[in-house]
């Protein structure tokens, strides 16, 4: 899961990235309104986090943009009064939920599994297949109930497969999503993860069947059970 977070304090901003890196996602971080739409536009996020009160461009007014020009990424906006009125016009802005600061870090967490999960579709909370679980709050994967360990990185890209079951997945949109911007972008480097997360949660003592498919010069998939 790839994130924006817009916040002008970078005390702040860098708490958020911090911890939200440390639980798996993707994080890219803009310090004003102006820059975060410029980052919205420019690279797909499954979410963006964005504080109301930014120099120049304020909250209200970058979601505002966002949504005319027809970008749709579900937004979780921090309001810094806890009135009515600032959640009415969040909402009104198209924003899809609003979070008053101050804020206990599980609670964003939270929020932000909430908005991922409404925006892919209807998915239930623990993501399974072929004896797979996965579980996104606590980030732990089992296999037929057994424990697997994977890496922060191979868990992201699980969970990205998980949620987009059934649809094969490019190798450039799992770079998007599951690696930062600062990844020069080698498709070899999914491929070498890919291997790898294959050898963790389809060995024998794991299961055995196989679940993530390769689609010849596609991508990748796990098909949906019947
Ligand atoms: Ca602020």
């Amino acid at each position: 899961m790839r994130v924006l977070v817009v916040e002008d304090e970078p005390d702040v901003a860098e708490a958020l990235a911090w911890g939200l890196a440390a639980e798996g996602y993707v994080v890219d971080v803009a310090g004003n309104g102006v820059d975060g739409l410029w980052k919205a536009a420019e690279s797909p996020h499954d979410v963006i986090v964005l504080d109301v009160m930014l120099p120049g461009m304020d909250g209200y007014q970058v979601c505002r943009t966002l949504r005319e020009r027809g970008i749709w990424t579900p937004i979780l906006m921090l309001t810094a009064l806890d009135e009515d009125l600032d959640h009415a016009e969040g909402l009104d802005s198209g924003a899809d939920d609003y979070l008053p600061k101050p804020f206990s870090y599980p609670v964003l967490l939270a929020h932000l599994r909430s908005l991922t999960r409404r925006a892919l579709g209807a998915r239930p909370a623990v993501l399974t297949a072929a004896g797979l679980a996965l579980d996104p709050a606590a980030r732990t994967v089992t296999r037929h109930g057994r424990p697997l360990e994977l890496t922060t990185r191979e868990v992201s890209v699980l969970e990205y497969l998980l949620r987009a079951a059934g649809r094969v997945v490019s190798k450039t949109e799992l770079l998007e999503h599951c690696w930062d911007v600062h990844f020069d972008g080698d498709p070899a480097a999914v491929e070498v993860l890919v291997h790898r997360l294959r050898r963790k949660i389809e060995a024998p003592d794991a299961g055995g069947e196989s679940i993530v498919e390769t689609v010849r010069g596609q991508g990748y998939v796990i098909r949906e059970q019947p």
